[in-house]
C-alpha cells in the first residue's frame, strides 16, 4: 500500500454515514468486502450478460463478467501502481444495478418508466441506488455505506439534471472533470472484458466463426501469428488461444498508452487527473481497432436473430411485469408495498423488477400470466 504511485488514490473523502476506520483492512478493501457480501452481488450469478442465463452453463453471466472486469482492472492497476483495492471494488460493483435479461431489460424498464411517470431507469444510477439505499443489512444505515471514491467510480455517467441532485458525487459532471485513475480504469476494463468475452461466447455458441472474425483487423493479425506459431492448432484450443492473446495484447497496449499519457500530461497527484483529459485510455490506433470489433459484434452477434428472439421475449416479460405491478400494487410483495408511500409506486416497481434474476422474473411472469400454473 505505501509504495503506490503519487497519482494513486490512497485516502478517502469519507462515507455518507460516519464509521470508525477498519482495523485490519484499508477503506477500499472494506468496500470490496461489503460488495461481495451483498445480496445484489449474489443475484448477478443469475442475470444475463448477452446470452440468456439458462441457455448454457458456460456462457458469461453478470457475475462472471464482473469477476473478469475485476481481473483486468487488477492487472492494469498493478502495472500502473495505482490502488488495486479501489479498482477491484468499483469493478465488482459496476453492474449491480443491471436488470434481468441484459441490456434489453434495462431498455424496456427505462421505456416503461418514461411512459408511466416521465422518469427513466438507468442501470448505472441503479447500481449507486443499491449501494446507497437499497441493500438492507446494516443496523445503522441503509445501503452499504461505501466510500466516496468507490461510489464515484460506480457512477460512470449521469445527466446534468441528475448530477444536480447528487451533491459532491455530481460535481464532476457539472464541472466536466474526470474521475480518479482507478475509476477511469474500471470503466475501460468493463469494455475490454466484454468485447473479448463476447467473442469467446459468440464462438462457443456457433453464432460467429473464426473465419468471419477475420474481417476484424486485430483478430486477423492475431490469428495469422497464431497459425505461424502453431500450424496444427485448430478448434476450441485455437479459439481459446486467440481470446487469451487478444486480452493480453490489449491490456499491454492499455498499460503502455496510459503510461505515455501520465508522462505527457505531467500527472503527479490525484488532483492533476481530475483536470486532465482521460488518462487511462487506448492509443488512437487501438481505439479504432476496438471500434471495428464492436461494430462486428453488433452486426453479427448482438443483432443475430436467435439473440433478438430472446430479447423480444424478455422485453415482453419486463413490460408485462411492470404493467401488472403498476396496475395493482396489492400483488407486490408486502415489503415493497410498504415502500410505496415514501418512494412512489413506479420507483418501487422498478426497484423490484430490476432486482430480479432472470429465472425469478420468468417465475413471477408465469405466476401472473400462465393459466397452466393454477
Ligand atoms: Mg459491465
Amino acid at each position: 500500500m505505501n509504495t503506490l504511485a503519487s497519482y494513486a488514490v490512497t485516502t478517502t473523502k469519507g462515507r455518507l454515514h460516519n464509521e470508525d476506520p477498519p482495523k485490519y483492512r484499508s477503506e477500499f478493501q472494506r468496500d470490496r468486502d461489503r460488495i461481495i457480501h451483498s445480496t445484489a452481488f449474489r443475484r448477478l450469478e443469475y442475470k444475463t450478460q448477452v446470452f440468456i442465463n439458462h441457455e448454457g452453463d458456460l456462457f458469461r453471466t453478470r457475475l462472471t463478467h464482473s469477476l473478469e472486469v475485476a481481473q483486468v482492472g487488477r492487472s492494469v492497476a498493478n502495472a500502473l501502481n495505482i490502488n488495486v483495492d479501489l479498482v477491484e471494488a468499483i469493478c465488482l460493483a459496476h453492474d449491480l444495478g443491471h436488470t434481468p435479461f441484459g441490456h434489453i431489460g434495462q431498455d424496456e424498464l427505462n421505456s416503461c418508466m418514461h411512459k408511466a411517470c416521465g422518469e427513466g431507469f438507468e442501470h448505472n444510477l441503479q447500481s449507486l441506488r443499491i449501494v446507497d439505499k437499497l441493500e438492507e443489512r446494516y443496523a445503522d444505515f441503509d445501503g452499504l455505506n461505501l466510500t466516496f471514491e468507490t461510489r464515484e467510480g460506480i457512477l460512470k455517467h449521469c445527466s446534468l439534471k441528475t448530477a444536480k441532485t447528487l451533491g459532491d458525487l455530481g460535481t464532476r459532471f457539472l464541472k466536466g472533470t474526470e474521475p480518479s485513475l482507478e475509476a477511469q480504469l474500471a470503466n475501460i476494463a468493463d469494455e475490454l472484458a466484454y468485447n473479448f468475452h463476447d467473442v469467446d461466447d459468440g464462438l462457443r455458441s456457433g453464432i460467429i466463426t473464426l473465419e468471419q472474425l477475420r474481417e476484424v483487423s486485430i483478430i486477423d493479425e492475431q490469428l495469422t501469428s497464431l497459425h505461424k506459431k502453431y500450424p496444427n492448432l485448430d478448434g476450441r484450443r485455437l479459439h481459446k488461444e486467440l481470446v487469451r492473446h487478444l486480452i493480453n495484447m490489449t491490456i499491454y497496449s492499455l498499460i503502455e498508452s496510459t503510461t505515455d499519457n501520465l508522462k505527457k500530461c505531467n500527472i503527479e497527484i490525484p488532483d492533476d487527473v481530475y483536470k486532465a483529459d482521460p488518462i487511462v485510455a487506448y492509443s488512437e490506433s487501438m481505439v479504432s481497432q476496438q471500434k471495428e470489433l464492436k461494430k462486428f459484434l453488433h452486426k453479427n452477434l448482438y443483432k443475430h436473430s436467435s439473440v433478438m428472439q430472446l430479447r423480444f421475449k424478455s422485453a415482453n416479460i419486463i413490460r408485462g411485469l411492470f404493467d401488472a405491478f403498476v396496475s395493482d400494487e396489492s400483488i407486490l410483495p408486502e415489503a415493497y408495498q410498504k415502500k410505496v408511500s415514501v418512494q412512489g409506486l413506479h420507483r418501487v416497481v422498478a426497484d423490484y423488477i430490476s432486482g430480479m434474476t432472470d429465472r425469478y422474473a420468468y417465475r413471477q411472469y408465469n405466476r401472473l400470466f400462465t393459466v397452466e400454473n393454477i
